[in-house]
Formats: structure tokens, C-alpha cells, sequence
């Protein structure tokens, strides 16, 4: 493991441009269950109205029984708005500092990322804090609007602005919401990457995969940080079987070691 660390953290220190494809596992170290996570606190379960929680949380949930999408979400948020981010997050951003190329590609809600210091930053799901108007064009975060998920309130929320529905800027199930960051995309499309970390995520999903296979192509190494094999480790260089917050910590010390040295 040491061994590999070593070589992983030469590759950082030479890099100009780092990715940082990440999941579900990148928070789990903030103890949140996090909407469509592996092992996450919902996934896979039947709901009180008797339906599955993808169902739940779904478009054609939300047009039609919006209360019922809403009763979720605010489980999702109020868990987002007493957890914080975590060691690893903040290595990510650091790391951005460090090197302004670093890119993180994140399928998480939370808005861990941005709250840590990440600037340059896709979040393919959306993120949970912002919210907007089904009905006009009034947008707001959740810390104005719901005092962050933490004010007891009737569901769903209305906008004040017109009465209309509010929901938050995330995918939900039967919806994409890649359009909004097609631009980004091109931009990261045409970045000159150096390495890509792969970290707690098992999709194979097409935004993950492109960027993996272009890598393989052009020889940039692929290093998958999880605490399990996943269907996308074969495609990996390295492989480290621990969690985010603890490998990214030790990396970035021997990268600090070096540098001083
Ligand atoms: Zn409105």
C-alpha cells in the first residue's frame, strides 16, 4: 500500500492538471447517506407510501404528488445540513490551489465540494442547496428559503414570488440534468489531464467512463480510491482499497514532504 502511495503522490507532484471523478464515497466519510449512493441510506428501500424511493424521488413523482418528493428531499437536505465536509474534500481543494488545472467531476448533491474551496466544478446531479421556481423565474439557496433544511415547514414549499412550486436544482430519477453543464463539459473535454482519481463511485455511467477511456488512450495513469472493487477498477492503473478521506490525507502529506525536502 505504502508503495503505491509513493508512486500515486509522484504523480500528483508532476501533474499540472488533476481529475477528480468522484461519488457517493467521497462523503461517506461525513456520515451522510447520500441520494443514489452505494449503500446509502435509501437506496433500494420501499417507502411509507409503498413505493420505491427512486419512485419517490422522481420527476413524475414531483408533478404529481409533490409532498411525497418533498418528504424525501428534506430527509436528504436536513442529513446534508447537519453533516460537513471531510478530509477529503478538503485535500481536493487544496490540491486546486496547488494546482489551478484540477478538475472535480462530482455526482454528489451535497455541495461538499464547493463548501470546501473546489472552484473548478461539475456537479452532474446538481446540488441540493439551490433551488428555483417550477413557475416563474425567482431562484434562491435552501439556507434562505428553508433556514437550510432545518425549519419545520409545510411541504412542498411554495414561492413566494408567485406561488408555485419549488424544487430543488438536482436530478431527479427520469430527468437529466447534464444540459446545464454542457459548457463545462466541453471545457474539461478539451483540459489537458495528467492523472484522474476515481473516488467512491461504481457507476459506469457515460460522463465517468468517456473521460476513463480517452485516459487509457493517451496513457494517463487511473487511480481508483475505494474500500471495494468496483465495476470500473479494471479500467484503473492503481488501485486503493480504503476509504476517501483517509488515503487523500496521506497523499497529500508525502506531497508536502516532498516539496519541503
Ligand atoms: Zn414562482
Amino acid at each position: 500500500m505504502d508503495e503505491i502511495l509513493s508512486v500515486v503522490a509522484d504523480c500528483i507532484l508532476k501533474a499540472e492538471s488533476i481529475l477528480f471523478i468522484v461519488g457517493a464515497g467521497l462523503s461517506a466519510d461525513s456520515g451522510l447517506p447520500t441520494y443514489r449512493g452505494v449503500g446509502g441510506l435509501f437506496e433500494g428501500i420501499l417507502t411509507q407510501e409503498g413505493v420505491p424511493i427512486e419512485e419517490a424521488i422522481s420527476k413524475n413523482m414531483l408533478q404529481t404528488r409533490p409532498e411525497v418528493t418533498w418528504k424525501y428531499l428534506w430527509q436528504i437536505g436536513a442529513a446534508c445540513h447537519k453533516a460537513k465536509f471531510n478530509r477529503a474534500h478538503e485535500v481536493i481543494a487544496q490540491i486546486e490551489s496547488w494546482k489551478p488545472g484540477t478538475w472535480v467531476l462530482t455526482q454528489n448533491i451535497d455541495g461538499f465540494e464547493r463548501a470546501a474551496g473546489s472552484k473548478n466544478l461539475i456537479q452532474v446531479h446538481g446540488q441540493l442547496s439551490e433551488l428555483f421556481c417550477v413557475n416563474c423565474s425567482y431562484r434562491t439557496t435552501a439556507e434562505e428559503l428553508l433556514a437550510g433544511y432545518s425549519k419545520p415547514m409545510d411541504l412542498p414549499p411554495k414561492c413566494p414570488a408567485c406561488e408555485g412550486l419549488i424544487r430543488p436544482d438536482i436530478e431527479l430519477f427520469g430527468e437529466h440534468h447534464m444540459s446545464s453543464s454542457e459548457e463545462t463539459f466541453k471545457i474539461l473535454d478539451n483540459a489537458p489531464i495528467d492523472i484522474i482519481f476515481l473516488i467512491g463511485t461504481s457507476r459506469d455511467y457515460q460522463y465517468i467512463t468517456k473521460p476513463l477511456y480517452k485516459a487509457r488512450r493517451l496513457n494517463v495513469p487511473i487511480v481508483e480510491i475505494n474500500p471495494a472493487e468496483t465495476v470500473l477498477s479494471e479500467i484503473a492503473n492503481y488501485h486503493i482499497l480504503s476509504t476517501a478521506a483517509d488515503t487523500l490525507d496521506k497523499l497529500w502529506n508525502i506531497c508536502e514532504k516532498q516539496l519541503v525536502s
